[in-house]
């Protein structure tokens, strides 16, 4: 029986999926996304294509197993499918030290992440929106929104397409890092509150195959961080692979990246790297974006709607830069969390469930991510102004004055399986009550007394050394 009407603006991962939630509850649903058709190939695999509406998504993704877990149990079909297009499944034991791999535990297959490009993710989502009747897709930009400014309270009421009005229920802003309704909030008087946390980096990255899988250095990704530069690769379905350098946008000389043959010199000086730089074959050009900030808004001041109607999810919400992977991760748990939700509550009292969600389990994702982002941030401005490089923000975020340090609790994860689990599910996004920063966990942080480890002596690698990397890029101004 068809309830209410919705109308999301944005069909990429996270409006697709709200449009698919929304549509399996019985929910009349309107999708409007000008891009639909490029994510639906000609029947085989998708291929990774520069996309105007949202140009990061070229760039490396790993989705961490917060977004497996919100896929696999909320659309298991969808999941399905994208296991039978290549999309492959990392257990735990593969993202776990050695010496703590056991027999397991009840709850270890919510650590499973999943590898696959980000075009996979977007087009298997594209066809099961397709194939759903209660689904009207609208392949068209949103113009504007419809907004009674007649109460004491603003309220949204429909969004304008094509130069007529589509009336709905809830207009869910799914338009990502460049969305434009909060503009079109503030034109109407509607004054989000947002937080920004800039950041200053580069990313250029690179699409590969490769024919012999080899171990990452970190599990999930293979990182390796030098000066200048800061080397990640997830891998994704269908033996992919794929390479991203960060540099500081400031950085001239980096700016050369942009050039294949630059990038694979870099990488191919990587000593650490060389393994697997063997058996990677590009198979993309080098895509390259920069200076793009995090950001998260909100709908609510002071405990107040400033207006009735909207809600955001994904990017639009709360955009995080890749440094800990974590935007696919946070946009669905988001459209979920926004899907239970409408279920049981209209209007304000919507509103403020979702707030409260935001505020108590999705703002402590955000802020740990943008923390990361902005040590990466100055790591790589001081090297670039030969300045001291700032210690690392810690990966977790715990209550002020909390008995134990982030780092603490991350030397003793590393001698403990019960621990480390503790702290995978916060780094994984799965830890939504913040486990981590509970007395049972200090308890178990103090008991295990894991000893600071002495400061490793400088790296000596040819990419820490400046002079090196203008050698290496001279060719390619
Ligand atoms: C360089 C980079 C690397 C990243 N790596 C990772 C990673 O490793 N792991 C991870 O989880 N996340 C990563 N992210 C973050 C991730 O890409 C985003 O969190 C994710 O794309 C958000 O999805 P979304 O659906 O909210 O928005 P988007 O994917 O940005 O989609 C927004 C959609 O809205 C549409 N749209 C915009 N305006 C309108 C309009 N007026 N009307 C209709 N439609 C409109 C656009 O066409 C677009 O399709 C990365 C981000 C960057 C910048």
């Amino acid at each position: 029986m068809v309830r209410v009407r919705v109308a999301i603006s944005g069909g990429s991962a996270v409006g697709a999926t709200s449009a698919l939630l929304f549509a399996r509850s019985g929910w009349e649903v309107l999708l409007v996304e000008p891009e639909t058709r490029r994510f639906v190939g000609d029947g085989g695999l998708p291929e990774t294509a520069p996309r105007p509406g949202a140009p990061h998504a070229v760039h490396a993704h790993g989705l961490m197993s917060r977004a497996r877990y919100e896929l696999r149990h909320r659309l298991p079909d969808v999941y399905d499918d994208l296991l039978a297009h290549g999309g492959t499944e990392v257990t735990l034991d593969r993202l776990c030290p050695p010496a703590l791999v056991d027999g397991g535990r009840d709850q270890d297959d919510d650590f499973t992440c999943l590898r696959s490009r980000r075009v996979l993710l977007d087009h298997t989502l594209g066809t099961a929106v397709r194939a759903t009747r209660e689904i009207v897709e609208i392949a068209s930009r949103a113009t504007g929104l419809e907004i009674d400014a007649t109460g004491s309270v603003p309220r949204v009421t429909g969004v304008r397409v094509d130069g007529a009005t589509e009336r709905a229920d809830l207009v869910i802003d799914a338009g990502g890092r460049r969305s434009p309704v909060s503009s079109w909030l503030a034109r109407a008087g509607v004054e989000q509150p947002v937080q920004v946390d800039p950041g200053e980096v580069t990313y250029y990255s690179r699409h590969y195959r490769f024919e012999r899988e080899l171990r990452m250095n970190r599990g999930f990704a293979d990182a390796h961080l030098f000066g200048s530069v800061h080397q990640f690769m997830f891998l994704g379905d269908s033996s992919t692979a794929m390479v991203a350098l960060c540099t500081h946008d400031a950085d001239p000389l980096l700016k050369r990246l942009r050039h294949p043959e630059a990038c694979e010199a870099v990488l191919g000086a990587n000593e650490d790297f060389a393994e697997w730089y063997a058996v990677l074959e590009p198979v993309s050009p080098v895509f390259a974006l920069g200076s793009i900030d995090n950001r998260m808004r909100s709908l609510v001041r002071d405990g107040r709607p400033l207006v009735r109607g909207p809600a955001q999810v994904g990017d639009s919400l709360a955009m995080t830069n890749p440094t800990r992977g974590r935007g696919i991760s946070m946009g669905l748990a988001a459209a979920g969390r926004l899907h239970d939700l409408a279920q049981e509550h209209t209007g304000d009292d919507l509103t403020h469930s979702y707030d409260a969600w935001q505020r108590d389990s999705l703002a402590p994702y955000y802020r740990e991510a943008s923390a990361s982002d902005t040590t990466m941030t100055s790591a790589l401005r001081a090297s670039l102004h030969g300045t001291p490089v700032p210690p690392n923000a810690p990966d977790l975020e715990l209550p002020h004055g909390h008995p134990v340090s982030a780092d603490e609790v991350e030397r003793a994860a590393r001698l403990d399986p019960d621990l480390f689990r503790v702290v995978l599910r916060a780094s994984m996004v799965l830890d939504d009550e913040r486990r981590i920063a509970s007395p049972e966990v200090v308890e178990r942080v103090r008991r295990i007394g894991a000893p600071a480890a002495a400061p490793a002596p400088p790296p000596t690698r040819r990419l820490d050394d400046r002079a090196e990397l203008v050698g290496l890029l001279a060719d390619y101004a």
